[in-house]
Formats: structure tokens, C-alpha cells, sequence
């Protein structure tokens, strides 16, 4: 069992409707040496790829993805939410729909900061139905750089955005895979890796 599975399963909470909480070490209070693990990791997992940016979404994938920066040596670029937009000359778009608030949000970057130069490492905390992977792979095929791979601390494998974005053939590189888990007696298991 990796750091990071070990931590799950010592402070995550499983809640019903296939929510796990990581409040205590990612998502609220942030454990910035398990950042630090989970990015020398993701270095290890991308070795030899070309990349020379890091894009993730706000809010809660901008704490891992800067602590993986260092590791990679290079800018992060974070997709913002915004509510409405007029501003399309200026911004990628893509519409995301979150799976934790059950709501639609258009999120941005600025074209500044995407070109067709850039070999991108997306990053993110969780993979449940793939939805903003989805939008951050759609605005980076937009700016026509090449996403290079995709690195997430947690995987929920029992839903089915990991299969997806894996079989439009992206490389996926997941730090934990919970194949089940149970709100009951909050048991979690893990996909052997
Ligand atoms: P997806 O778009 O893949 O369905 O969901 C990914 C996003 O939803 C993540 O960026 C994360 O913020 C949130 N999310 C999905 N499942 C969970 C979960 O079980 N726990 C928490 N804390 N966030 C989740």
C-alpha cells in the first residue's frame, strides 16, 4: 500500500453517494509533504516525457499541481470557474460538470497561456466520471498543444471516467485506485498496482 493509500484509509470518510472525503490532507487542510511524495511519484510515473506545463482546475487541484511543479520544473496553469462568460476571443471554454455540487460550470483559461508549443501534464485530485478531465483535455486540444498525460491522486475506478479518457488513449497515471468502498462500515479497497 502506497503513502497515499495509507492515508486514505486512515483519515479518509466515505459518505453516501460514493463521496470520499479527504477534508483532513487534500481537499481543506492540505498535507504538504504527501503533495511532495505524490509528485515525486508522478516525475517517476512521467519519466522522459516532454513537458513543460502543468494545467488543473481550481480549487482543490491547485495545491497538488504546484508542490508536483517543483518537481517537474515547471509553470502551472489552473482552469478557472466562471459563471458567464463574454470574453471568447481571449479564453478557452469548456463546460464542466461537477460531480461533488451537481452543477455546471464553464471553465476558462486565458489563450495566453496555452499555445500550440506546450506539452501539458494535467493534474487533478479526484477522477469520478471524468467530466473535468474532459473540459481541461478539451481547452488543451483547443490551444492545439499536446496533452502528454494526466496524473490524479485519487482514482474512483468503480465509476467510469478512468475507463473513458484511458480508451481515447490518454495516459493516466492515478496515485490511489479505490475499487469499492462502503458508506456502512467505511471499508475501503484498493486496485492492485
Ligand atoms: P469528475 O468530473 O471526474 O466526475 O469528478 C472530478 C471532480 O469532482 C474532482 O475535481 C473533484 O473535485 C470532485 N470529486 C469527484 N468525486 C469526489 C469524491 O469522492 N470526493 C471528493 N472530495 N471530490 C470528488
Amino acid at each position: 500500500m502506497n503513502c497515499l493509500e495509507e492515508r486514505i484509509v486512515k483519515d479518509g470518510i466515505v459518505r453516501e453517494g460514493n463521496v470520499l472525503k479527504v477534508d483532513s490532507f487534500l481537499n481543506h487542510q492540505m498535507d504538504i509533504e504527501l503533495f511532495d511524495e505524490m509528485g515525486k511519484e508522478w516525475k517517476k510515473r512521467f519519466a522522459g516525457k516532454n513537458i513543460n506545463k502543468i494545467l488543473t482546475i481550481e480549487a482543490s487541484g491547485i495545491g497538488i499541481a504546484c508542490i508536483a511543479a517543483q518537481h517537474f520544473g515547471v509553470p502551472v496553469v489552473f482552469a478557472k470557474k466562471a459563471k458567464s462568460i463574454n470574453l471568447e476571443g481571449e479564453m478557452y471554454v469548456a463546460e464542466v460538470e461537477s460531480f461533488t455540487h451537481k452543477c455546471k460550470n464553464q471553465v476558462i483559461v486565458s489563450k495566453k497561456f496555452l499555445n500550440p508549443e506546450d506539452h501539458v501534464l494535467i493534474i487533478d485530485d479526484f477522477l469520478a466520471n471524468g467530466c473535468a478531465l474532459q473540459g481541461l483535455i478539451q481547452i488543451v486540444q483547443a490551444s492545439g498543444a499536446t496533452v502528454e498525460g494526466i496524473g490524479i491522486a485519487i482514482e474512483k475506478g468503480f465509476q467510469a471516467g478512468g475507463r473513458m479518457i484511458r480508451n481515447l488513449g490518454f495516459h493516466i497515471e492515478s496515485l490511489a485506485i479505490v475499487e469499492a468502498m462502503d458508506s456502512e462500515t467505511g471499508t475501503i479497497t484498493f486496485r492492485e498496482q
